[in-house]
């Protein structure tokens, strides 16, 4: 190896080992994530930022109203961008909330929140009281039908499928994978049954629901169809489902072994 091509290498050498230590020291700041947020609207900063004459750092929108008057110094001012607070606020990465249910994403401090509005990894939860069970859709099938042991048919969308509804609850798990929960409770007129969409962002797929309940003798047919509310059941089973009423005459069993058959066409939006 000749000496220039030495030296080059050395130097090379240096410089990484000046990036390793600087990248060692980054693992061990700590910083006031406050102080990313523009003080008047408390949202976190974005580029572009702008500070009065004096330092004091808002965000743009906050900058389109407050334009002749520093918010903090309440005087006369004249706003120039903050490239400064800016360079600083793209480069604060922190981890998705979601790390502990398998999101590995770094993201920028102020793209935190969109990311989680959209997260692939967030929960859903088990709506049954004193179980604190969260996790992704497909761990929540496997508790669901594992530890309560909940029937989970299979169902293949936009087509009418006769399905058993049990006391409780049945879970019916889309082609997709999608899960809706069917809640069925026993009131003085019969059961009472309510569909809901099992996933973590009420902004997610949208699915229509089509119930019906039949017998022939005595002759008697009933329809409902409503598009189903989605939820993370992070509340327990929503309380405002559209109900269906099965009538006691098509109730099979008695009490938690209660069972009717019902149409179901789920179909998505
Ligand atoms: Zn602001
Ligand atoms: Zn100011
Ligand atoms: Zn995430
Ligand atoms: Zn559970």
């Amino acid at each position: 190896m000749g000496t220039q091509q030495q030296q080059q290498k050395e130097e090379g050498e240096e410089g990484s080992a000046v990036k390793r230590r600087k990248v060692a020291a980054a693992a061990d700041v700590t910083m006031d994530l406050e102080l990313l947020d523009c003080p008047v609207c408390f949202h976190p900063l974005r580029p572009p930022v702008f500070q009065c004459t004096v330092g004091h750092a808002i965000c743009s929108s906050c900058h389109d109203k407050v334009l002749e008057k520093c918010h903090f110094c309440a005087v006369p001012t004249v706003y120039n961008r903050c490239y400064m607070v800016e360079h600083v606020v793209e480069s604060i990465k922190v981890s998705c909330s979601n790390g502990n249910y398998g999101c590995t994403a770094r993201i920028t401090y102020y793209q935190k929140e969109d990311h989680e509005k959209g997260c692939p990894y967030a929960p859903c939860f088990c709506p049954e009281t004193g179980c604190s069970f969260s996790g992704q859709t497909a761990m929540l099938l496997d508790h669901f039908s594992g530890k309560h042991k909940w029937h989970s048919p299979k169902v293949v969308y936009s087509k009418a499928m006769r399905i058993r509804i049990h006391m409780g609850s049945t879970v019916l798990v889309g082609e997709d994978g999608h899960l809706f929960l069917v809640n069925m409770i026993l009131e003085s007129l019969g059961g009472v049954i309510s569909v809901c969409n099992v996933q973590p962002h009420i902004t997610g797929s949208k699915f229509k629901c089509k119930l019906t309940s039949s017998c022939s003798e005595p002759s008697f047919s009933q329809a409902m169809e409503f598009q189903t509310r989605s939820t993370n059941l992070y509340d327990g089973l929503p309380k405002d489902c559209f109900l269906f009423l099965v009538p006691k005459l098509l109730l099979r069993g008695t009490g938690a072994s209660t069972t009717t058959m019902l149409g179901v066409t789920l179909t998505p939006q």
